[in-house]
């Protein structure tokens, strides 16, 4: 069975990124389902109700924006960013092949880190194509600039009549089986998470000064995610001055089993008092192939301790090899014969997962130690 499902996997996963899979995507589907009917024998619907609960991370390609889909064991869904606009829809199809596989055909919530484009850009397409039920935000946008203004104003536009929530540090989204909480936004942040005592954090001490960041970067959205022993951290876009001052001098985010890697690997932000402390297992970098995953930071998130492996969504074409990851680990290399390769994140509550690279359908496992 394990062995039917893997390889289902391998072909849903080379075929979705496909021009056959998007023209056909029922077909694909269709030949999975077939697999895991005779995989599983006569009682798919039994099986369905004694599988093990997991939780799934997407960390979706949309070439050097963010878009993340996570559903919980019982079916409840979160999608952390949207993507760009334009490419007919491009970044919203990735999203909605990631449902599909994951089994899902509404979002629950839709948090929106910030209103830069490459993460708001792509609501006005997402509402046309996928039920919400509610979407979350920092607030008014904060950044003055012309092109900020438009894009929140399209934003606003699109969710029109749409619950809408503004989150503050602290703040809860409501997901059955997990745990959700906002570590910041607007600017703000959290110096301690229920349950959890702050620990003093001995990489400030060594910490850089970093610049102040009128942008809207610095008010990003963040959230901690914990299910069972598995915790999942996503920052946004959160830039260095305003991460030291979530870890430091007491650091109240605890062990991260995945972390994605703050503002697409660029250099403005993941700094060490921050990358070091939270002793990531894994990483995932939403780099494009000519967007961040910067060499400085590659380095920061490669040398942080504990970690095991560093996965990127694609070859960072203007860094050099010593500052990309083993081809295996990347979604999309350079030289892929397309794009839309995305990790599939499998979590345990006792705190092992795995990693699928879709483009290969080679699955790591970390178990818990
Ligand atoms: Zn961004």
């Amino acid at each position: 069975m394990r062995i039917a499902i893997q390889h289902c996997f391998h072909l849903s996963g080379r075929l979705l990124h496909t021009r056959i899979a998007r023209r056909f995507p029922a077909f694909t589907f269709s030949l999975c389902a077939l697999a895991l009917l005779f995989a599983n024998g006569s009682a798919p619907a039994a099986a369905q109700a004694n599988a093990p609960k997991r939780l799934l991370i997407y960390s979706i390609d949309v070439e050097g924006g963010q878009s993340t889909l996570l559903v919980a064991p019982s079916g409840a869904s979160l999608l952390v960013d949207a993507g760009w606009p334009n490419n007919d829809g491009r970044d919203v199809e990735r999203i909605q092949a990631a449902m599909k596989d994951a089994g899902v055909t509404r979002l629950d919530h839709v948090f929106i880190t910030h209103f830069h484009v490459d993460h708001v850009g792509g609501v006005p397409e997402l509402v046309k194509r996928v039920p919400v039920g509610e979407f979350l935000d920092h607030g008014p946008n904060r950044e003055d600039s012309d092109i900020t203004r438009r894009d929140f104003a399209a934003y606003l536009k699109a969710i029109e009549g749409r619950p809408r929530r503004i989150v503050h540090p602290g703040d809860t989204i409501l997901l059955p089986g997990l745990n959700v909480v906002v570590l910041a936004a607007d600017g703000e942040h959290i110096s301690a998470v229920p349950g959890i005592k702050p620990a003093p954090n001995p990489y400030c001490a060594t910490e850089r000064q970093w610049p102040d960041d009128p942008s809207e970067n610095a008010r990003s959205g963040g959230i901690l995610v914990t299910f069972g022993k598995f915790r999942f951290l996503d920052l946004g876009d959160l830039t260095g001055a305003k991460e030291v001052a979530l870890v430091c001098p007491n650091n109240p985010i605890p062990p991260i089993d995945l972390y994605v890697v703050d503002h697409h690997g660029m250099d403005l932000s993941n700094s060490r008092a921050l990358v070091d402390a939270i002793h990531p297992v894994v990483a995932i970098m939403n780099n494009g192939a000519h967007k961040a995953g910067m060499p400085e930071a590659w380095q920061t998130v490669h040398d942080s301790p504990g970690i095991e492996d560093l996965y990127m969504l694609h070859t960072a074409e203007g860094s050099d090899a010593a500052h990309n990851s083993p081809e295996a680990l990347i979604a999309n290399p350079k030289g892929a014969s397309a794009d839309g390769a995305y990790f599939k994140v499998v979590a345990s509550s006792t705190g092992s997962f795995s990693v699928t690279n879709s483009r290969t359908g080679q699955t790591r496992e970390y178990p818990r130690k």
